[in-house]
C-alpha cells in the first residue's frame, strides 16, 4: 500500500496556476526523488502536501484524505518537513528548537544527538550561530523528533560544502538503511540520488512528465527533463 498518494495536483499562487497534473506515490519504507529543473514546481509539490498551500487533486497519507486538513493535523498523522532554506527558531538554542518540534516516539534528544554528534556539541548555542551545515544538521533533527513516517526533504544539500553535503548524505543513507522510514527527497546530486532511492518522478512546468523505478532513468530523459 502507498503511504503517500498524490494524484491530479493542481495548486495555484494568486491567480498563476504553478501546479497542473502532479501523480506520485511513496509506498511504505521507499524514497523517492521528486525531480525537475528549477521553478518546475517540486516545492510547491510539497508545501501543497504539507498543506502549507491550499491545491485541488487526491492527497491521500497512510489512508486517510489529507486535502483538506490544516498543516499541523498533517504533521501529527506522521508528515516530517525538511523545508527548503532549514528554516529553524534562530533565537533558539538547539536543544530548544529540538525540544519544540517533539512529538512522542522513537526519536528523542538522545537519539538524535548520537546521529549528529555536532549538535549535541553545539546543544546550548543558539541556532543562529551554527555554520549553514549544523543548520541543516538541525533541521534535519526538528523534522526526526515529530517522529514522522514519512521524511520530506526539500533541498537538503543545496548550498553547503562538499564535505559537510557528504555528511548529510551519509545520515540520509543511514536512516534509509536503518529506520525503515519512508523518504521523499528534492536535490541535485543525481549520483547520491541513484543510491538511496527506489524511484524517482520528474515534474516539467508543473506536470508529472515521468515515474519510474531510478535505475531505469535514462541519460535521454535527463537531458530532457533535468540536466542544465
Ligand atoms: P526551485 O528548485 O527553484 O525551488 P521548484 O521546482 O521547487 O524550483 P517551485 O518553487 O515549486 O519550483 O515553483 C513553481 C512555480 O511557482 C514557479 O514558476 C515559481 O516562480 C512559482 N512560485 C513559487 N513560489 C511562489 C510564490 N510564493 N508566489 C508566486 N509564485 C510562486
Amino acid at each position: 500500500m502507498s503511504l503517500l498518494s498524490v494524484q491530479n495536483l493542481s495548486a495555484y499562487y494568486g491567480s498563476s496556476q504553478a501546479l497542473f497534473d502532479v501523480n506520485f506515490r511513496v509506498a511504505e519504507g521507499e524514497a523517492v526523488a521528486l525531480l525537475g529543473r528549477n521553478g518546475m514546481g517540486k516545492t510547491t509539490t510539497v508545501k501543497s502536501i504539507c498543506r502549507m498551500i491550499s491545491s485541488s487533486g487526491e492527497l491521500r497519507f497512510n489512508g486517510q484524505a489529507i486535502g483538506s486538513m490544516p498543516s499541523h493535523q498533517v504533521g501529527a498523522l506522521g508528515i516530517g518537513l525538511v523545508p527548503e532554506g532549514r528554516r529553524c527558531f534562530a533565537a533558539l538554542s538547539v536543544e530548544e528548537n529540538l525540544i519544540a518540534a517533539s512529538r512522542k516516539g522513537a526519536w528523542d534528544l538522545a537519539s538524535i544527538y548520537a546521529l549528529f554528534p555536532k549538535l549535541a556539541e553545539r546543544q546550548s548555542q543558539r541556532a543562529s550561530s551554527l555554520s549553514g551545515g549544523e543548520q541543516q544538521m538541525l533541521a534535519i533533527g526538528r523534522a526526526l523528533m515529530t517522529n514522522p513516517k514519512l521524511l520530506i526533504l526539500d533541498e537538503a544539500t543545496e548550498g553547503l560544502a562538499p564535505v559537510v553535503r557528504q555528511e548529510i548524505w551519509d545520515v540520509i543513507k543511514r536512516l534509509k538503511a536503518e529506520s525503515g522510514l519512508s523518504i521523499l527527497v528534492i536535490d541535485k546530486s543525481l549520483k547520491e540520488l541513484r543510491q538511496i532511492c527506489d524511484r524517482a518522478s520528474i515534474i516539467e512546468r508543473g506536470k508529472t512528465v515521468w515515474d519510474g523505478a531510478i535505475a531505469s532513468l535514462d541519460e535521454a530523459t535527463i537531458q530532457q527533463y533535468v540536466g542544465v
